[in-house]
């Protein structure tokens, strides 16, 4: 009661002395924590806007989260506007992508089909496929405005069901089952794990957006070359400066790394929540806060890069694209070495990279390898090497993106966009828009960098109003509870049944929400990689997804993942790479 009494009073001051307290004369100063590109835009922003800057970066080097693709797909002015923006600022030149990579492709049983293909030769697949879009479509329609997705009580409801349930409901054929989960996974997260709402919302904001918008051109050296066009403008960099404590009072910000304290009239907080909940803040930030910094939850994904002397793969058709495969092993794409030969990248997504934590970084490239061989026999003779970044283990990160599980929006929605007194927040992951892209970080960045000067200029930020859960709660059971015909969750089921949303009342909606799997393992640990290269057929879903603290990536279940994998080495056989179809996809690189 007393601390929260001091936290009260200490906050009620600051908010009082800001901006005002600045001498008018005096050349406003902010810290920007974090070097990935959300911190690199609101750096510039600031500066260029008159401000001195200091930009602290954990690392050694600048860029964040940059994928491991030495070049990457990226979207028109239609699909990424903020980051064609900076492209042609920078004067970065993109090259145009190849028709082939800008529809998606299809890999059953290691067979590629197109979409064309798949119509002909597996038509009841293309015709779920269909099902399942147009299905996806009206419930994206549903949202007036994907800024308030929660408009009303029945959206409400929708974010205490988890993507996986509703799938359910469509029983789609095994096959299209499996191609859905993957695109899914490898976009936002395992289905089971994603907040229905929050899937509708994304669809709703992507609505008129072609793959071919999303794909249409390719910016050699990747995210990492805007990163350093940013870099070479700024006037004050320190990397390797981990923060570890932020202490803000009446007159300005304080910021410790090791035994330097760093001060400031403003910050921007461009750091994923992970890394956020291991910095100490004073006054300490309030429960909604730091629930969000344990809870929220972030996808999976992981990547490697396997490296050759030379393509051992024959066909150089289709070096990329966005392909989906039945094989749960996640996509690939090959891309030409920078010093010669060729790579392999692969993406492991969803519960199958939960699953693969267990191994270390060889054993799980020498998984692949095996694949890789089966249809490639000089695989082995030619490989030369391996990188591999594991977003979700690592400190800075922990996990790949923000992806909103169910109950997170109606506890969490915009929750960062909104300054704590003289700390705005950036990141992808404070975009509500395109949250887990390159365009929602440089958006962010912008949109913190001008919070900072609304505050210097003395402007206060109201707490959202957002709707009472309780209240939206009560009316969203009862909606939910009439919608006994043919409504609005008979359309949204494919016009086949009731949504299920008994599992998870949203009277419950507190309750609801897991705290979904930060670093641990939240997957089960026993099915092998042999496992994973087939995807389970399909079948109900768990309901909710299993709180992390349930199943800590501790070594005995390591131990146990590995020994129940490797006699089975031998036997694997189908895997995505019978073509190593080049692929990428719309979120990833
Ligand atoms: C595998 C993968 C593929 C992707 N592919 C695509 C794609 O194709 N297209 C697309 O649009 N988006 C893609 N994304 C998403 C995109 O990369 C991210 O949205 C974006 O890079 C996030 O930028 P950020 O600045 O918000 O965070 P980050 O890049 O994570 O930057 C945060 C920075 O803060 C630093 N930091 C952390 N803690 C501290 C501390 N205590 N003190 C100081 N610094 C600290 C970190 O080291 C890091 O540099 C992909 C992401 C992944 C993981």
């Amino acid at each position: 009661m007393a601390a929260a009494w001091v936290r009260l009073c200490a906050l009620v001051l600051i908010g009082v002395s800001s901006g005002a307290a600045l001498a008018k004369d005096k050349t406003p100063s902010a810290i920007v924590v974090g070097g990935g590109l959300a911190g690199l835009t609101a750096a510039y922003e600031l500066q260029n806007k008159g401000w001195q800057v200091t930009l602290l970066e954990a690392k050694s080097g600048m860029g964040g989260r940059s994928g491991l693709a030495t070049s990457e797909w990226i979207g028109n002015a239609k699909a990424q506007p903020v980051l064609n923006q900076y492209l042609d600022r920078f004067k970065l030149e993109t090259l145009p992508a190849p028709e082939f990579v800008r529809t998606p492709g299809y890999l059953i049983d290691g067979e590629y089909f197109s979409a064309t293909d798949l119509t002909t030769k597996q038509p009841a697949t293309a015709e779920a496929l269909k099902r399942y879009e147009k299905t996806l479509d009206d419930l994206a329609r549903s949202i007036d405005d994907p800024l308030n997705p929660q408009a009303n009580s029945t959206l409400f409801a929708l974010d205490q069901m988890n993507v996986s349930t509703w799938l359910d409901k469509l029983q789609l054929p095994t096959t299209a089952r499996q191609l859905i989960n993957q695109q899914i996974r490898t976009r936002y997260d395992e289905p089971s794990r994603l907040s229905l709402l929050y899937f509708a919302q994304q669809n709703r904001v992507y609505r008129g957006v072609s793959d071919r918008d999303l794909r249409a051109a390719r910016l050699p050296g990747g995210s990492p070359v805007l990163a350093q066009a940013f870099v070479k403008q700024l006037k004050t960099i320190k990397t390797s400066s981990p923060v570890t404590a932020i202490v803000q009072d009446k007159d300005g910000v304080s910021v410790k790394v090791g035994s330097t304290d760093y001060k400031a009239d403003y910050l921007v907080m461009a750091i994923p929540l992970r890394a956020l909940a291991k910095i100490q803040i004073t006054p300490g930030l309030d429960n909604q806060h730091v629930a969000a910094l344990k809870g929220t939850n972030y996808g999976w994904r992981d990547q490697l890069m396997l490296k050759f002397k030379q393509p051992v793969w024959e066909s150089r058709a289709r070096m990329s694209g966005e392909i989906f495969s039945n094989a749960g092993l996640g996509m690939l794409w090959i891309e030409p070495a920078l010093k010669g030969g060729a790579n392999v990248v692969i993406n492991l997504s969803g519960d199958n990279a939960r699953l693969l934590q267990a191994f270390g970084d060889k054993q799980m490239v020498d998984q692949v390898l095996i694949r890789l061989h089966a249809f490639y026999p000089q695989a082995r003779g030619a490989f030369t090497g391996y990188e591999v970044k594991r977003y979700s283990i690592d400190a800075g990160t922990g996990g790949a993106y923000l992806a909103y599980g169910p109950g997170q929006i109606s506890k969490y929605w915009r929750l960062w966009e909104r300054p704590v007194q003289r700390i705005t927040f950036a990141g992808e992951h404070t975009d509500a828009l395109y949250p887990g892209t390159l365009e929602g970080a440089l958006r962010s960045g912008q949109r913190a960098a001008s919070q900072v000067q609304d505050l210097l200029a003395g402007k206060s930020f109201d707490p959202a109003k957002a709707a009472t859960v309780a209240a939206a709660a009560t009316a969203g059971a009862a909606v939910a509870k009439k919608d006994s015909g043919g409504g609005f969750f008979s359309r949204l089921f494919g016009g086949s049944d009731k949504p299920d949303v008994k599992a998870a009342p949203v009277a419950k909606a507190e309750e609801v929400a897991p705290a979904p799997a930060p670093a641990p393992a939240a997957a089960p640990v026993a099915p092998a990689p042999a496992e994973i290269a087939k995807e389970e057929p399909a079948k109900p879903a768990a309901t909710k997804a299993a709180p992390a603290k349930h199943t800590p990536a501790h070594k005995p279940a390591a131990k146990q993942a590995k020994k129940a994998v490797e006699p089975k080495k031998a036997t694997v056989k189908s895997e995505p790479v019978k073509k190593p179809v080049d692929n990428t996809q719309a979120k990833a690189n």
